[in-house]
């Protein structure tokens, strides 16, 4: 294991992003109690020390440790450096491919920036970014983080019946886009994966496989990775029995520059919203509706009729919609300062528009 990128004697090698999360956690007392522990303790180095005697041969690893953080502190200054490293790395020709230990909690949005921002690129290059976490910590007696990390290293670095590059994800013994990643449950061991178009690991499943190359032959070209502060500010607003416009009207004076509208069944908002939402827009706040259910798509003019220029989400959840929307409000910003007259809505339409996997 060694963490110096220069080390030529290791090349070709995985390179293993270390970001913290669960599979890096300790407990104090992981016999008693395995949900009272500290995410982000042990260093990447250490993780994959611990699976040495299983990686498989001939593969050769570096670490690199970019934070060691619990996720749901993670920041948009992060996923810039995670981005910019991830392309930087794709492009050596010494990395055959990528992995990067993440925590849970927030691997969903870190899983759709990551194929909107890298995903051509790594499809292109034929090399796979694959992200993983565990659900338990490292020393818990049971730990599922060495299995997903040495699976993910596998994904990573060795031929896999025809999958192609792009940004996947390893969890429980399954494999999917990373785009697909969701948690929807607070403890299941499978939760990041849980409801998710997957295959096994160990034997693709060839719809799925066919999915991910619809989704790889539609996603053309990738958006530009926002430098630290350019990140567009964009919310989550969650429609709710007794929504009150105060809720939309207290952004109107703000410098927020989107909303996601996480609506109730096929996204729709109170009507309490209705007027304040078209004076968001008049004030040139971007809008985007998506469902609070957690699953099924979110369909234009369904099931009122868009106000003009809010748009829905398609299948994005509503942590994807807001990384879509800011990918989409910084892309259309730099192609208008280029002289393109794209608008965000331009952008975003590609996202909300790529094919589901079933
Ligand atoms: N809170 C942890 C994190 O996201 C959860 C996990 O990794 O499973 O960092």
């Amino acid at each position: 294991m060694s963490s110096n990128l220069n080390s030529t004697e290791k090349a070709p090698y995985v390179l293993v992003l270390g970001m913290g999360g669960t599979i890096a956690g300790l407990a104090p007392n992981p016999e008693e109690n395995l949900l009272k522990y500290q995410a982000g303790q042990v260093g990447v180095g250490s993780l994959l020390a611990h699976i040495e005697s299983a990686i498989p041969e001939g593969v050769k690893l570096v670490s690199q440790q970019l934070a060691n953080i619990n996720s749901r502190n993670l920041s948009e200054a992060l996923l810039s450096l995670l981005g910019k490293t991830v392309k930087d790395s794709l492009a050596h020709s010494d990395v055959v491919g990528i992995v990067i230990t993440h925590g849970t909690d927030t691997i969903e949005e870190t899983g759709i920036f990551l194929q909107l921002t890298c995903g051509k690129y790594a499809q292109d290059l034929g090399k796979r970014v694959v992200i993983t976490g565990a659900m338990l910590p490292a020393n818990a007696p049971n730990a599922d983080g060495p299995s997903n990390l040495l699976d993910a290293i596998r994904w990573a670095s060795t031929p896999i019946d025809n999958c192609p590059g792009g940004i996947f994800a390893t969890m429980g013994g399954r494999a999917c886009m990373a785009m697909d990643l969701a948690k929807r449950h607070g403890t299941a061991l499978n939760a990041p994966l849980q409801g998710s178009p997957s295959s096994s690991v160990g034997l693709i499943n060839p719809s799925w496989l066919s999915g991910v190359k619809a989704v790889e032959a539609v996603w053309t070209e990738d958006f530009p990775i926002p430098g630290e502060g350019e990140w567009p500010w964009v919310e989550i607003l969650t429609s709710h029995v007794g929504a009150r416009p105060e809720t939309v009207i207290q952004w109107l004076g703000s410098k927020v520059n989107g909303l996601i509208l996480a609506g109730t069944g096929m996204g729709g908002f109170h009507d309490a919203w209705k007027a304040p939402l078209d004076q968001a827009i008049s004030h040139g706040i971007a809008l985007v509706r998506t469902s609070r259910t957690g699953a099924g798509s979110t369909r234009p003019d369904i099931p009122e009729k868009d106000s003009a220029g809010c748009m829905a989400s398609g299948t994005l959840s509503a942590p994807r919609a807001r990384i879509a929307l800011q990918l989409s409000l910084n892309a259309a910003k730099q192609a208008n300062m280029v002289g393109k007259p794209l608008t965000w809505q331009d952008f975003f339409a590609r996202i909300a528009n790529l094919p589901e996997i079933r």
